[in-house]
Formats: C-alpha cells, sequence, structure tokens
C-alpha cells in the first residue's frame, strides 16, 4: 500500500482516479487546485503524485518545479491535456517523472504508477559501490576505475549511466537473479519501448568493458530462461 496525491481540478477525473487508486488499495490524497497540491505535496509527504497540467491558481509545470526546488525526490506522473510533445518535454524538464496523454486507459495508468513505484523503493536499498576483480564502481559518483597491476596503475572504465544502472540492480540483488522485464522496468522505465534484445546487447558491451574475458565470464552470468546475476566473485 502506498500513499497517492491526486492534483486535479476536475471533479469527475478526480473522483474516477481516487476510485481506481482505492481499488488497487493505495491511500488516495486529493488536491483540487494548483497552490492546494503544491502544499499537500510538501506538508503530506506522499509516496507518488499524480499531477494534471492544466489547474486553477498553479499549473502542473509549476508545481513539478517547485517541489523538486524543495529538494523532495517523489515521483511525479503527469496528466497532459494535449498529446502535443512540447507538453511532454516541458513535463519532463519541470521534474517529472513520467507523463501520460488524457484520455488514458487505466490499465496504462496503473501500469505506469507501478513502474514508478517500484524504481522510486529500489533507489533507497541500493548499494553504492560494487568490485568486479581489478574494477571498482562507486554508483554514487557513477565513477568505474580499473587497478592494473604490477605498476598499480589506475584508469577510467567508461560506463554509461544506465550501464551503471544495470549493475547497480545485479548488485542490489546480491548475487540472485534479475530478469530481463525488471531491467526494462527499473533501467528503462515506461517511457522507452526496449527490447530483452537490448538488455542482452548492454549486458554484452559491459562483459567487454569489465570481464578479463569476455566470452567466458566469471561476474556478469546468463541464467537460463530467466535472467543475469553476479558471480561469486564480487563485494559490494
Ligand atoms: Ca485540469
Amino acid at each position: 500500500m502506498s500513499r497517492l496525491l491526486i492534483v486535479e481540478d476536475e471533479f469527475a477525473m478526480r473522483r474516477g482516479l481516487e476510485d481506481l487508486f482505492t481499488a488497487e488499495g493505495h491511500r488516495v490524497l486529493c488536491a483540487a487546485d494548483g497552490d492546494t497540491g503544491l502544499a499537500a505535496i510538501l506538508r503530506e509527504k506522499p509516496d507518488l503524485v499524480v499531477l494534471d497540467v492544466m489547474l486553477p491558481k498553479r499549473d502542473g509545470f509549476s508545481i513539478a518545479q517547485e517541489v523538486r526546488r524543495h529538494g523532495s525526490t517523489v515521483p511525479i506522473l503527469l496528466l497532459t491535456a494535449k498529446g502535443g510533445v512540447d507538453d511532454r518535454v516541458a513535463g519532463l524538464d519541470a521534474g517529472a517523472d513520467d507523463y501520460l496523454a488524457k484520455p488514458f486507459s487505466p490499465a496504462e495508468l496503473l501500469a505506469r504508477v507501478r513502474a514508478l513505484l517500484r524504481r522510486s523503493t529500489h533507489t533507497d536499498e541500493l548499494p553504492r559501490t560494487l568490485k568486479l576483480g581489478d574494477v571498482t564502481l562507486d554508483f554514487v559518483k557513477q565513477i568505474a576505475t580499473r587497478l592494473s597491476m604490477p605498476r598499480s596503475e589506475v584508469t577510467a572504465v567508461p560506463l554509461s549511466p544506465k550501464e551503471f544502472a544495470m549493475l547497480r540492480l545485479l548488485a542490489a540483488a546480491d548475487g540472485g537473479v534479475v530478469s530481463r522485464e525488471q531491467f526494462l522496468d527499473l533501467v528503462w522505465g515506461y517511457g522507452a519501448f526496449p527490447t530483452h534484445r537490448t538488455v542482452d546487447n548492454y549486458i554484452l558491451s559491459l562483459r567487454q568493458k569489465l570481464e578479463p574475458d569476455h566470452a567466458s565470464p566469471r561476474f556478469l552470468l546468463t541464467v537460463h530462461g530467466q535472467g543475469y546475476r553476479l558471480g561469486t566473485a564480487f563485494r559490494s
């Protein structure tokens, strides 16, 4: 169960969303204008905010901006009235995590909310560092370095933000399996539509960067039919 805040001025839409999320087992708070919505987000500290763009007193973009300015990382799902790209880009720029254009299907809204909630709860538990053989990863600074013997030379290993995020998930699983669906949900999110093959290609690239012999991996192991896990030779 999570605490969700809905900021929406249209009564019918607000009631519909409230019923939908309550039926999913969430606790739901509501606000009907921008100022009340912003105050409620900062005061109530909900687990997620469903935020309409067109609101009286203060629009959704301004609310998202203010919330981020206060240092809050609460997941924000923006409900845009227009399907226009400008609106979505403005929303993401303002600090929203995802958006959905009205009219939307309740099933899609619920799926996006589930994904945002999963991503936000996972972030708290993630490890800060990981050692794979001679490579040390710092997830906070997003830096990977290799210590080469015998001359103790330290060189940077270039990794993309997605590669860091994948390794962090594997480290958080602590040797357990991470499925391709989990990678897609938690690293790519619902904004993009990559396939299982995308995950496999990223793993391949990571092996080339991190494994002493990428043809027989020690760190990034395939679990057939399930996904990937870290080999026993890691320390977080
Ligand atoms: Ca509205």
